[in-house]
């Protein structure tokens, strides 16, 4: 049906398909602009905070800090999600590794990927003969601190805020987790949690001042998403290392909860 008023109805509609593209591309250059510019800023502001991280940090130079990456290998932790503590609590390790090299402190990571254990030791499925090995991991090196980080999943969802373990009866395992505690509260809020008590194999067979990290709850859809974003993972990382300087510095915390 060739009728000469379909014809001029075809074409209009297509000149305002024409123009809503066009006006779509108008757009364009200003979002990819506007984007550049997020960017830049997110940069910018990462490389501020470690500058100023790194302006305190003369007093972690040659120490001697091992940091243990939870679970890995056949041992996923917990999982929420598409969310696996051994790959979120790897990333957070990793991104310490590098501040704590730029300190000019002397790290080891007990697991630098999905491996069980870097030495090429792998002690799978006994959970006990492991946590010993890591600690004894720390031990042969004489790291002069040991820091194990792992991530939370209960079976409610409302538990949230990152929270530091020590050796029950340990002091300076107590003054760590307190100076660590401090800096995660004052650098991530909202979280009011204190540093704990406990007993834990990892932490009673480690010789040096030893603490557990919690840096979150998967079970938590908050921080759940706070602790996939890359982003924050670094700002994990950056206070766990303000900690750290708190602790050397000699700084008072607020008292661990009894
Ligand atoms: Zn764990």
């Amino acid at each position: 049906m060739s009728h000469p008023a379909r014809r001029l109805l075809l074409g209009r509609s297509h000149a305002v398909f024409f123009i809503v593209i066009h006006k779509r591309l108008l757009y364009l250059p200003f979002l990819l602009l506007f984007a550049a510019v997020s960017l830049y800023a997110m940069r910018w502001q990462q490389a501020m905070r470690t500058a100023t991280l790194m302006a305190d940090a003369g007093v972690l130079r040659q120490r001697t800090i091992a940091v243990d990456p939870g679970h890995g290998g056949p041992d996923p932790g917990a999982k929420r999600g598409g969310l696996v503590e051994k790959d979120v609590v790897l990333d957070i390790a990793l991104r310490l590794e590098r501040l704590l090299l730029q300190a000019g402190a002397e790290p080891l990571l007990t697991r630098r990927s999905d491996d069980e254990f870097t030495d090429g030791e792998r002690i799978s499925g006994n959970k006990k003969k492991e946590l010993s090995h890591r600690a004894e991991m720390a031990n042969r090196i004489n790291a002069q601190i040991f820091l194990s980080v792992h991530a939370n999943a209960f079976p409610e969802s409302k538990w949230h805020g990152a929270q530091v373990f020590y050796q029950r009866g340990s002091e300076e395992g107590r003054r760590l987790a307190e100076a660590i505690q401090a800096e995660l509260v004052r650098m991530l809020p909202p979280n009011r949690r204190r540093a704990l008590a406990g007993d834990f194999r990892v932490l009673r067979e480690t010789k040096m001042p030893a603490v557990i990290v919690e840096v979150g709850f998967l079970s938590n859809p908050q921080e759940a998403a706070r602790l996939a974003d890359p982003n924050y993972r670094q700002r994990l990382a950056e206070a766990i290392f303000s900690g750290l300087i708190r602790y050397y510095r000699g700084i008072p915390s607020p008292p661990a909860a009894s």
